[in-house]
This record gives structure tokens, sequence and C-alpha cells, in this order.
């Protein structure tokens, strides 16, 4: 058990020679015998603070928290940051960051909170220590994979998998993840359906799909073929494969092989050969479809190797439509100058913005927001969020998609696009270089986009892409 192993904390020994050890335990209810759980863990921290010589017990704190239930009745929780903040507490121990706190922001707010007042955290499972020098995107990955309540990839799971190379187990199919299950079907591998649901999880929230190679590599996560080493393209093919959703884009060889008449009868609606909703889905339809669109958008942001782009590119899809025309903007590699990713009009083609004008709008509307302004609007959960936000991250240097798609209702454009022959006829048009970004609780803010050099003027590459499609449609026609 736990009990026997030391661990040694980064964080500097306080100058009375031991750390004052708190340990902090949170049993959900939906567990069987939660009490007895709750019991069993208070005595092992009880037992493993006693047994390292360098601590000493500063208290032990146990919530039973039934799940969606809000801070404040997290007594206990309460009680221990009341304890630290009166400076009794060096360290906390807890299980993992799950079992902490219920969201990223929630963790990271406390996180900070405690190492301000000089009081780090442990947490177990994922062996990560505040008090070391660590990397605080470590943290906000793990934290924000615990927030979809899948399990942290616990030696549990590795450990299963392992053991079933090592038991030489034929997977069924060549799809990571399921096995056949009892009645022929596609059945779940939980392990598996673990590590899966962690990679999408993570490309959602825009991590990319090298540092999410790193993070399973470094947590020694086998890859689908036993190995060390993930490869990039193989999670890549995960996160277009639509099984992951439960549906099944039939090949040839299965529709004898694998699939019996009897499924297809009872879950499958039959469209051409691809059958939604064939099987017990790893991820929902949402986020099956949200990570399509960033792939997309990446791919067509022109990402070094389709993905890997050096900066992220944000799902401000559907937030932006066309100031002339109102047709939904569409992220557009377009080949002009210097140009990166735009975001462009296919329908009437008279609009293009880059698309680093718009997330550098979006980073200075967040750190412009007015808090005297926020404070006058009605209250509601969009308020309170933001107000969270505004205290743990009161500026920002870019738009991130995390609190982006929190925040965020949708931006509007103004028509940055009069060239100055048309500015000296039509004066009033001279504020339009703006962008407003509308906020979910209910406030605007506008952001005049200063575009002054000649070369940036949106209608210049307005015309230039205009010139683009002129040649795609040229193609299409010839190709016809
Ligand atoms: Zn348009």
């Amino acid at each position: 058990m736990q009990i026997n192993r030391i661990i040694h904390f980064a964080g500097r020994m306080p100058e009375q020679g031991k750390y004052r050890v708190a340990a902090y335990c949170r049993v959900s209810t939906d567990l069987e015998s939660q009490q007895s759980s709750m019991e069993i863990q208070e005595q092992v921290y009880r037992e493993m603070i006693r047994a390292n010589p360098d601590w000493e017990l500063a208290g032990i704190y146990a919530d039973e928290g039934a799940s969606g239930t809000s801070a404040k009745k997290r007594t206990e929780f309460t009680r221990m940051i009341a304890d630290a903040e009166a400076g009794k507490i060096d360290y906390v121990i807890t299980k993992s960051i799950s079992r902490f706190a219920r969201n990223t922001l929630e963790c990271l707010q406390y996180v900070r909170h405690l190492k301000d007042i000089g009081t780090q955290l442990y947490f177990e499972k994922e062996n990560l220590d505040t008090g070391a020098a660590f990397s605080e995107m470590l943290l906000t990955i793990l934290a924000a994979f615990a927030q979809e309540e899948s399990r942290s990839i616990s030696e549990n799971v590795k450990w299963g998998i392992r053991k079933r190379f090592e038991a030489g187990e034929e997977r069924w199919s060549t799809c990571y993840g399921f096995t056949k299950g009892a009645d022929g079907g596609y059945a779940l591998v939980p392990d598996e359906a673990a590590v899966v649901k962690t990679i999408f999880s993570l490309y959602e929230r825009g991590v990319t799909v090298n540092e999410i190679k790193k993070h399973l590599e470094k947590e020694e996560v086998p890859s689908p073929s036993g190995k060390k080493e993930w490869s990039k393209s193989i999670i890549q093919r995960m996160l277009a494969n639509e099984k992951y959703m439960g549906d099944v884009q039939l090949q040839k060889k299965y529709t004898v092989d694998h699939l019996s008449h009897r499924q297809l009868k009872n879950h499958g609606e039959v469209a051409g050969n691809y059958l939604k909703n064939h099987h017990i889905p790893i991820v929902s339809r949402k986020t099956f479809e949200r990570v399509a669109k960033i792939r997309d958008m990446r791919y067509q942001g022109g990402g070094k190797d389709q993905g890997e782009g050096s900066s992220l590119q944000y799902p401000f899809d559907e937030m932006l439509t066309c100031p002339y025309c109102g047709a939904i903007l569409r992220r557009r590699k377009i080949n002009v100058q210097s140009a990166d990713g735009g975001w462009c009009c296919n329908h009437c083609g008279d609009f293009v913005i880059r698309a680093l004008i718009i997330e550098n709008a979006l980073a200075f509307a967040y750190n412009a927001i007015d808090m005297e302004i926020v404070a006058t609007l009605p209250d509601s959960p969009q308020k309170e969020l933001l107000l969270q936000y505004k205290q743990s991250m009161p500026k920002t240097q870019t738009a991130e998609y995390y609190w982006m798609e929190d925040l965020v209702d949708h931006i509007e454009l103004g028509k940055h696009t009069y060239s100055p022959s048309d500015l000296r006829n039509k004066p009033e048009l001279q504020s339009d270089n703006v962008v407003t970004v509308c906020w979910k609780c209910g406030m605007k803010t506008v952001t005049d986009t200063r575009i002054v050099r000649d070369a940036d003027m949106p209608w210049h590459i307005a015309d230039l892409y205009k010139g683009y499609l002129k040649r795609q449609e040229n193609k299409a026609g010839v190709a016809v």
C-alpha cells in the first residue's frame, strides 16, 4: 500500500524542520460503500503522514462529494483552505486532480491561491508537486482531462493494457478501444477507451497532436501496437475514426464478416454504406464533430505539417459572419504575400481578414474588460464565470480556446475593407475598422483594429482572394 512509500517533497523545508502535512480526500457518492471507503482513505493518510519522519500531521479533511455540488457545500475543503490561509499547512496531499477540483479553472485558481500563501500541493496519481519547478501547462492539461471526468491514465489503465499484451491476447479488430462483445458486436475495452477519451479531450482543448504524443509517452501508455512510442499519424487517424462516436463506415470486407443482420436492423440508420449509432460510442458526437472542425481549421490554416501549426488556430467557426453579405466566414490559407491564415467569405468574395487580427483583438478586448461595467450587469451564470476568469487570469497574451468557448457568444466584424478613395467619399465609414466582441454575459467590447499600413488593408487582400477564387472556379470548370 501507499503507507510504505516515502514521498519527498520538492518545496522548501520549513524552518521548524518538518513539513506540516494535511490530506484532503473526497469520495463521490456514486461509489458503493462510500462510507467505508472514506474511512479507509483517512486511515491511509494518517498512517502515511505518521510514517514519514519529515512530516507532521496538520489535519485530515474529507468531503463526501456528490457530483455536481457547489464549492460552498464542500465544507471540509473550505475548512482546509481557511487553515492554509491561517498558515497552519505547508503541504496538502490529495489523491488526484479530479478529487481535488471539478474543473480546470477551479483547480488552477486554488493551486495559485495556495501557492501564493505558501501552501504546496501534492497530487498522488499524477505525481505532481506544485513545490517543484513544474510547468503550469502540464497542470492545465491534466486538469482539463480531469474535468472531462474521464478516468486519469492511472497505473491500472496502463497495467491492464500491458497485461493483455503480455498474455498475447489478440484484438478482435484493428480498432483500439473496442473488442468483440458476447453478441458479436463492438464492446468497450475500458482502459483503452479512457486513452481514446484523453486524446479527444486534449485535442478539443487546443493541445496539438505532438503534445498529446509526448504526454502519452511521458505517462508510459503503450501505443495500440504495444510500443513505447506513439506516432503522430496514429493519433491523427484516431481523431478521424468515426467508430469512436459510434458510427461505422462499412468497408467491403466488413459487411460479411462482422456485422450481424440483426444489429443492422436494430441500430443502424442505413445511409448508403454508412451506419449511424451502430455501437456504443467512446466520445460524444458533439466532441467528435468539434474535433473534426479543429482539424479542418488547423489544416486550412496552413499548419506546418497538417495540424501541427506553430500557432494554434482556434475554433471561431460559426462565430464570424461576412459584414457584407452575412455568410459564415471560413478559415482559409490564402497564398498572398506574407498572409498567414485568414477568415474569408466564399459567398461574395469581398471580405477577407487575417486570423491574427481577430485573435489579437479578442485578447485585447479581454484585457480591456471594464470590471465596473461588469458589476452593473444583471446576475447570471455567464457573468459569474467571467468574474471568475478575470480574477484568476486578469490579463492574457493570446486568445485561447478554453476561455473563449466559455465567455464569447460571437464576434462582429466591421467592414474593414474600404479603399482610401472610398473613405474620402464616405467619411462616416472611417470608424468601421472595429472588431466587436459580444460576451455571453451580454456585454460588448469594441476594439479598433487600427489597420493602417497599405499591405495590411484587407481590401487589398480581398482583391487577391477574389482572383484566387476565380482561378479555382476556372480550374473546376476545366475539370468538368
Ligand atoms: Zn460575403
